[in-house]
């Protein structure tokens, strides 16, 4: 079998070139599309995730606030620096990395969000529109791999999509978008009982849960479609690599296509994220849509 690639960098370089055109469109209002973001972490991954996004934005054209807090901070001063920048008038979007200091939840740091500039989806209300069908802001990793699947003509309608992963942020959110998508959905976590018997007859198979190589050659199958959203940090004798959850050795010439890991999901939430951060500026503008539709056959932007 050759195993196709489903490079995330053409999809995101697109995305990009529509971000920076809307930008634009914004700037000759005087208007310039501010994102805050927070961390809270001593995570070496966060720092660099979040490093990646300013420098992101900057390529785009979108202003940022960085800021950085011990990763020992109570929760109530992340909740309130949350909240002060939330409040800010020149801010238009805030998203807070993950992982949180210990004592705070994504709910605690949602309450805190304007939900109009809740670009992640922490805000309650907002997850309660995303599961409704009628999201505000579909959540970056969520946009990012249905944005894939639709660039490289993978359907997911009437085919069998299994998920590993049942976090809010990523494995939740993915799966009631494929729910939304007419695909018939398995979600995966710790306690599934034959995760090889759910992955082998997957269709379309996405592993979201931070354990490297998790999945291994015996657990896949032909024709099955891997998008690998998982970014570990491996380490080697000169240093660390990074590595998705999939063992892409032995999953190459296996299954159908495969995202690779770096370079598969990850420009692509990156890109999708500077969407929503236009799509906050722009509705602020009085220019955008109140909702985020993006039905499947829009993905493809
Ligand atoms: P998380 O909150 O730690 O959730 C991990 C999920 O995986 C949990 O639902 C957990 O199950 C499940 N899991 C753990 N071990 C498992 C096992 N042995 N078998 C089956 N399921 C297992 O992580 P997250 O925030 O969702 O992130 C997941 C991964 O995505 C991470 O590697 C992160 O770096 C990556 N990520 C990538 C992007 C991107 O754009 N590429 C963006 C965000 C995150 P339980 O619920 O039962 O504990």
């Amino acid at each position: 079998v050759s195993t196709e690639r489903l490079r995330g960098d053409p999809v995101a370089r697109r995305l990009r070139a529509d971000v920076r055109d809307r930008v634009a469109r914004l700037d000759g209002r005087g208007r310039v599309p501010t994102l805050a973001t927070v961390l809270a972490s001593d995570d070496p991954a966060a720092a660099r995730f979040m490093d990646l996004k300013h420098a992101a934005c900057d390529d785009v054209g979108v202003e940022t606030r960085d800021c950085r807090l011990p990763a020992d901070v109570p929760p109530e001063r992340l909740y309130r620096t949350v909240e002060r920048l939330s409040d800010e008038a020149a801010v238009d979007a805030v998203f807070v990395q993950t992982p949180l200091p210990p004592g705070a939840s994504t709910l605690g740091v949602g309450e805190r969000l304007d939900p109009r500039k809740d670009v992640d989806c922490f805000h309650p209300a907002n997850r309660g529109r995303l599961v409704a069908g009628d999201p505000r802001f579909v959540p970056a990793t969520t946009g990012a791999v249905r944005r894939l699947l639709a660039a490289y003509d993978v359907t997911v309608e009437g085919r069998d999509v299994v998920v590993v992963g049942r976090s809010a942020a990523v494995g939740v959110p993915l799966a009631n978008s494929f729910v939304r998508a007419d695909a018939t959905v398995t979600v995966c976590h710790s306690h599934t009982r034959d995760l090889g018997a759910e992955t082998r007859r997957a269709d379309v198979l996405v592993t979201a849960c931070g354990v490297p190589g998790l999945v291994g050659g015996s657990m896949l199958s032909s024709g099955t479609a891997v998008v690998d959203v998982s970014a570990n940090r491996r380490p080697t004798a000169a240093g660390h690599e990074v590595v998705g959850d999939v063992d892409h050795g032995a999953a190459e010439g296996v299954v159908a296509a495969l995202t690779p890991v770096p370079d598969g999901v990850g420009p692509v939430t990156l890109a999708t994220l500077l969407r929503n951060v236009v799509l906050a500026a722009e509705r602020r503008a009085g220019v955008g849509p109140e909702a985020d539709s993006s039905p499947p056959a829009s993905w493809e932007v």
